[in-house]
């Protein structure tokens, strides 16, 4: 088998001509150990799984890195305090334990410690239900210390008086406020950056990642793949084939069914809510477990999610927000707040899709949020469910199925201790000079110094804190072909349109520019 070598050889760089030579590494020797259909967050993670364990492995992506519902989510690193409230201990340890891993280990630069304010106001809560929140964010402490997160990291749930309320979301209503609960969780900078971070990683460790490939014809043991970008098609021979394809996988394995789950945010400028450092929590009117959170974001932006409403029907490329769901987000955080949002306030808005098992009747926010790995009758090793926090497990599970089903041989996995590109930990993280830009170290970590090297360290646009430097470092780097992907997945400057018109025209020359 020959692989791609010379200056991509160990590196973690994705890039047009990477692409190029590996498709003809590929056409001249169509066949490897596993082939991993899906470039989300399981598919990457088990492409990087299943090359730091020695197995020969492609990954296949029909449109771009995160595309599909790994880039609508809350962006949460949660501890699984849902999950213990509906009694599935299981599934929160898990998520709890994920949680750590990520934090400590494999992408802290990715994942800051987020406080989460529960504010006390008259009338906001049930009786009782402030108890039964206090109750659920100490037996997430208790299994944040089963999962051995430090208590510096994650500081354990306490109460704070309206003063130290108000200084954490200053936008919170102040008649009736009496303080507040404030428990921590883990926050990605972006979940798209953990998908394309997991990738480049899984390049670094000799796996080949295409992007515009589908597969289709897929079976047990090979896959047709047409490049999206020339229309040539070549048929590739695999020891096993994982079908991470998220929300499509009943399309690419006919014999999946999913029952997908519609989620909506909105995002509004983070001065509507007096610049939040805190994520304000406030409960659903009518459930006991059930809330809306209002989550400070990169870029002078807060996203308010979110929703969970039954989405049957064709898969779309990019789900829609309903009129309906945008009403309820707005209703149920404005009982929250001293000056109400209006959808005058609403600058973007934006919807996924859970793909979520089909587990016959019951409303979807009941469904098992467990992954599974399933095989069909023609032998292709399905991955789905889950969640974003839980993904390194996810792809673990999937490789030892493949590993057990088809005799490859492997080494056992230690994605548990594989730092990802721009941790402290990896190879090619140095430090940065003082004065780098915290969000440009928020968003790369250890590999700001590669970003710095890439050019010209001002912003694309008035009032956006992404650089050139960045958009450049998109094309040389993190494999973004064309100037939507840097818009829309690299950085998420097109969460806001207008953002995106107005970056637009300069992010079209520096992507033509550098990739040439
Ligand atoms: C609104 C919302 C909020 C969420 N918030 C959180 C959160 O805060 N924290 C958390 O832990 N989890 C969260 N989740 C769950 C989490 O986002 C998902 O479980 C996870 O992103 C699913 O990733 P995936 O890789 O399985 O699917 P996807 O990200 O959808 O990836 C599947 C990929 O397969 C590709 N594909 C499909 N068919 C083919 C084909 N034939 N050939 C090649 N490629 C193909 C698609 O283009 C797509 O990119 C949230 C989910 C939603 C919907």
């Amino acid at each position: 088998m020959t692989t791609t070598a010379g200056p991509y050889a160990g590196t973690t760089r994705l890039d047009a001509r990477r692409r190029a030579l590996e498709l003809d590494d590929l056409a001249d020797e169509p066949a490897v150990d596993l082939l991993v259909i899906g470039g989300g967050v399981t598919g990457a993670g088990a492409a990087l799984d299943a090359a730091a364990r020695g197995l020969r492995t492609v990954l296949v992506e029909a449109r771009d890195l995160a595309f599909g519902t790994s880039r609508w989510s809350s962006k949460l690193v949660h501890g699984g305090l849902r999950y213990l409230a509906s009694g599935r201990v299981g599934v929160a340890r898990e998520s709890a334990v994920e949680r750590g891993v990520l934090m400590t280990r494999t992408a802290p630069h990715l994942v800051r410690p987020m406080p989460q304010l529960v504010p006390l106001i008259n009338g906001l809560m049930r009786p009782g239900q402030a108890s039964l929140v206090r109750a659920g964010f100490v037996a997430g402490d208790a299994l944040r210390l089963s999962a051995g997160t430090p208590g510096a990291l994650l500081p354990r749930v306490r109460r704070v008086d309206a003063g130290r309320a108000r200084q954490l979301v200053p936008g919170v209503r102040t008649d009736g406020l009496s303080g507040g609960l404030v428990a921590h969780d883990g926050q990605l900078v972006d979940d798209a950056r953990l998908v394309v971070a997991l990738a480049r990683t899984a390049a670094q460790y000799g796996a080949t990642v295409l992007t515009r490939m589908r597969a289709e014809q897929v079976t047990g043991d090979s896959a047709r793949l047409t490049d999206g970008l020339t229309g040539q098609s070549l048929t590739l021979t695999a020891r096993a084939v994982v079908n991470a394809g998220g929300v499509w996988a009943g399309e690419v394995d006919p014999s999946i069914r999913l029952r997908p789950s519609r989620g909506t945010h909105l995002v509004v400028d983070a001065a509507a809510l007096g610049h939040p450092s805190a994520a304000l929590t406030v409960p659903v009117p009518g459930s006991t477990s059930r809330f809306v959170f209002a989550l400070p974001q990169q870029l002078g932006r807060v996203a308010i999610g979110l929703t969970d409403e039954d989405a049957p029907g064709p898969i779309p490329d990019e789900p829609q927000p309903t009129d309906g769901e945008i009403t309820f987000l707005l209703d149920t955080v404005n009982a929250a707040l001293r000056t109400m949002l209006t959808r005058a306030d609403v600058r973007g808005a934006y919807a996924g899709l859970r793909p979520l098992i089909d587990t016959g009747d019951g409303a979807t926010a009941d469904l098992s949020r467990r992954h599974a790995v399933l095989e069909s009758p023609d032998g292709v090793i399905t991955v789905v469910g889950g969640k974003l926090t839980t993904y390194r497990r996810m792809a673990q599970d999937a490789v030892d199925t493949a590993v057990r089903l088809r005799g490859l041989s492997a080494r056992a996995c230690w994605t548990s201790r594989l730092p990802l590109v721009g941790a402290p930990a990896h190879r090619d993280s140095r430090p940065v000079p003082a004065d780098t830009p915290g969000s440009l170290l928020a968003r790369h970590g250890g590999a700001a110094h590669e970003v710095l090297a890439a050019g010209d360290p001002t912003p694309i646009a008035d009032g956006l804190d992404v650089t050139r430097a960045e958009i450049a470092y998109a094309v040389s780097h993190e494999g973004a072909l064309d100037a939507d992907d840097v818009l829309h997945r690299r950085t998420r400057i097109g969460l806001v349109a207008e953002d995106a018109d107005r970056a637009r025209s300069a992010v079209d020359k520096l992507v033509a520019a550098t990739g040439r």
